[in-house]
């Protein structure tokens, strides 16, 4: 399917009913694979032959639905998991072990900072943090003998920064190591990291691809462009497995070693694997990928330039507004547009940012974003409660900014929803 286009992609992609066969991803409820001899099974087992054995690894339905994914973002492969956070740890873990370092951009998700600066840390993996805005030698700087990844999101949660992702990738490449871009904000609708040199590209499939709030999951793709070979940094990937009888990756998958091995690996032994039906509901979500972005583009860019002007507010996030300082940076990686979300501060501080969203009627408080239904969230108050005033700030999180996450209902609605809200505070 590489050859169509996106909204032919989110359709068709990842599977095709043969003759007789359900037009429809069928849902494949079963944990287990049944086989005519044990020389079958064994093969499977020992890497030789594709097929399914046991749903914990692998799954047909998830495949499908992985595959789909793989062939929007222009990889070779990809694996769902079972949430976003699963996806980012896998990504990274994937490719280092304790003693290793990774270089993060600093304008990512709070989970994902948790996950790196608290719990991978304590799995002696050293996380060095970088300003997104960093120049080449302050980048260049944060790099250790041991750096095995670079890490970054395309347009950040919460802080809507877009990464110069050719920038990283430069860095990085320099370096010998992969760029791991996570792209759950922009959807391959609206950036195509690997186009601009990203290896690993992650999403939260929770977000925009499945759209309505349904399920929690995540998804790796492997671009299949990093040479692990000739970087040397990655015994894992080329030497000899001890548990797969000693197969090497890079040997017998070629520019699919990386995510097989997560698959043989890191599935096998962590599991981290969506439900069959959780799978089918997120490819309904992707068939409509296209139509729900560009209406949550449209909606958005309307109230950031409702908002821009009004006299309670103190500043307005948006890339696709032309005042945004990350406008250039939209141009070149969004096509000039921006994703459902918007971030806003009320003036008055923390205090008046709470009551401004206690007035909201039609706009529900929820944690979630990335929704057809519009939602709202004051991080510094709920998942970003954890960080420091100052972590906030490096995260580009002023404690009164609002995280707006608009919906794909009537523009005119939502608007005066937020008027409402903003005329009684
Ligand atoms: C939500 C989110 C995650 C974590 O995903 P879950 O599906 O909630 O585990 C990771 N990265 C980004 C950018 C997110 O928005």
């Amino acid at each position: 399917m590489k050859e169509f286009k996106n909204e032919t992609k989110c359709l068709h992609s990842g599977y095709e009913g043969t003759n007789g066969n359900p037009r429809a991803i069928p849902i494949i409820q079963s944990t287990t694979f049944k086989y005519d001899s044990s020389e079958d099974m064994a093969d499977l087992f020992d890497l030789k032959t594709n097929g399914y054995f046991y749903s914990r690894l692998a799954n047909p339905t998830n495949d499908y639905v992985a595959q789909k994914i793989a062939d929007l973002e222009g990889g070779v492969g990809a694996v769902l998991t079972s949430s976003g956070q699963a996806a980012s740890f896998y990504s990274i873990f994937n490719i280092c072990q304790s003693g290793d370092h990774i270089v993060s951009s600093s304008a990512i998700y709070g989970g994902t900072f948790n996950l790196f600066a608290v719990t991978m840390k304590k799995m002696g993996i050293d996380f060095t943090f970088v300003s997104p805005d960093a120049t080449e030698d302050e980048l260049n700087n944060a790099f250790r003998e041991n750096t095995k990844a670079v890490f970054a999101e395309t347009l950040a949660n919460p802080a809507l920064v877009v990464t110069d992702i050719e920038k990283f990738a430069k860095i990085a490449h320099a370096h010998k190591v992969p760029l791991i871009i996570d792209n759950t904000f922009a959807t391959p609708i609206l950036c195509k990291p690997i186009d601009f040199g990203a290896d690993i590209v992650i999403h939260s499939t929770t977000k925009y691809m499945d759209g309505h709030g349904l399920c929690v999951g995540g998804v790796v793709v492997d671009s299949g462009n990093f040479d692990w070979e000739k970087s040397g940094k990655y015994p894992c990937l080329t030497e000899p497995d001890e548990s797969y009888h000693g197969l090497t990756y890079t040997e017998t998958f070629k520019n699919a070693a990386y995510i097989t091995k997560m698959v043989a690996q890191l599935m096998r032994d962590l599991g981290s694997i969506p439900s069959p039906h959780n799978s089918f509901l997120l490819n309904i979500g992707l068939e409509t990928l296209h139509l729900r972005i560009q209406r949550h583009y449209e909606n958005a860019i309307k109230i950031a330039k409702h908002l821009e002007h009004n006299e309670k507010i103190e500043w307005i996030r948006c890339p696709a507004l032309e005042s945004d300082k990350n406008y250039d940076l939209a141009k070149k990686y969004l096509s000039g547009k921006s994703c459902g979300v918007i971030s806003f501060g009320i003036k008055g501080g923390k205090e008046k940012s709470v009551e401004f969203i206690n007035k909201l009627n039609l706009i529900a408080i929820a944690t979630h974003v990335a929704d057809a239904k519009s939602c709202v969230l004051h991080p510094a108050s709920s998942t970003h409660r954890q960080l420091t005033d100052e972590q906030l700030d490096k995260a580009g999180i002023p404690n009164n900014l609002i995280r707006l996450s608009v919906g794909i209902e009537n523009v005119d609605d939502i608007i005066a929803d937020i008027d409402q809200a903003l005329s009684s505070i």
